[in-house]
């Protein structure tokens, strides 16, 4: 936790940032629209809302989404986005029927976004934390992965893909709530109107780049200590799986290992994940690889978005990645 309290102090005595002054500049409402209008454009896709829906909840929304080419109706999704009594608490999306060729024709797959961002008052807007609105960009990407698929069998449609690509899509999407051209869409002070200035953001920047190299280092030795406890432990052998965590730790971080410390044990992707933990940093690899195009290219480009959608959206895990 030293580690937390002393990064703080160097993000508000060098950078001087105020989360709560970045969060005047992301309304939901606005977020909503501008992350819209980024997908929409880049995937050549129309969201439809659903009037009176049949839904869980009042505070659910339903959308449809057509194809700009064909007019055809691809999917559906649902956003669940506020915190109630009884709900999930995290964000993520959630299949709630997956895209499939039947004889009957295509089944149109559906997503649910679930989230849970401060639920707006009489008096006070719904105002995200720029973390929140990255989390929005993420799942999302999630989103349009199951609902624009095009697999004839549902076990390879959408995000039914290799385990260590899965989150690339999304971590590739979130590179639009950095970006100054796609920030200008949607992210206006809500009260004034006014776009977020540059010096703001550029303060945004620098704090996301603190300590990103021991951060990077810090996520190696979790999948290397994966790894390791996955094939190259012998339970019954005289190393206790503590040694292990205190040689990779110091072996990969900038942080000594702390004695009487067990991180294993509250390491919760240790189990249940098949040795996958290292799939979160791969595929960043992936999505930063992929980003590096709109890059190039713009990151509004929709020529480029429309071969995103048809080669990586839309085939899931139809083809091998390899
Ligand atoms: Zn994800």
């Amino acid at each position: 936790w030293e580690a937390g309290f002393y990064e703080n102090l160097l993000l508000k005595q060098r950078l001087e940032l105020d989360p709560e002054e970045v969060r005047q500049y992301f309304e939901f409402t606005n977020v909503t629209d501008g992350l819209f209008t980024v997908y929409q454009r880049l995937f050549n896709i129309t969201f439809k809302q659903i009037e009176k829906p049949s839904v869980w909840h009042e505070d659910v929304l339903m959308y449809e989404v057509f194809d700009d080419e064909t007019n055809e109706l691809i999917g559906r999704f649902y956003l669940d986005m506020f915190p109630r009594a009884n709900k999930y608490g995290h964000a993520a999306a959630f299949s709630v029927t997956m895209g499939k060729m039947t004889d009957a024709g295509y089944t149109k797959p559906t997503t649910a976004l679930v989230c849970n961002f401060p639920k707006p008052t009489e008096f006070q807007p719904s105002l995200l934390t720029h973390d929140n609105v990255e989390t929005y960009f993420h799942e999302f990407g999630h989103l349009v992965h199951g609902v624009l698929t095009k697999s004839p069998l549902m076990n390879y449609a959408g995000t039914s893909v290799a385990r260590d690509f899965v989150e690339a899509p999304s971590q590739m999407l979130e590179n639009w709530v950095w970006q100054k051209e796609s920030l200008s869409l949607f992210a206006k002070h809500y009260n004034t109107g006014e776009v977020i200035p540059d010096e703001l953001l550029n303060k945004m920047l620098a704090a996301k780049n603190v300590n990103s190299g021991t951060k990077a280092l810090q996520q190696v030795f979790y999948g290397v200590l994966d790894f390791t406890l996955h094939d190259g432990f012998d339970p019954d052998g005289p190393q206790t799986i503590t040694e292990v965590v205190s040689f990779l730790q110091n072996d990969i971080t900038f942080y000594p290992y702390q004695e009487g410390t067990h991180m294993e044990a509250a390491f919760g992707h240790l189990n249940g994940y098949g040795a996958a933990y290292y799939g979160y940093k791969w595929s960043e690899v992936y999505a930063q690889d992929m980003f590096s195009i709109f890059e190039k290219e713009g990151i509004m480009n929709e020529e480029e978005g429309l071969r995103y959608r048809r080669i990586i959206l839309e085939k899931g895990g139809t083809e091998e990645p390899i």
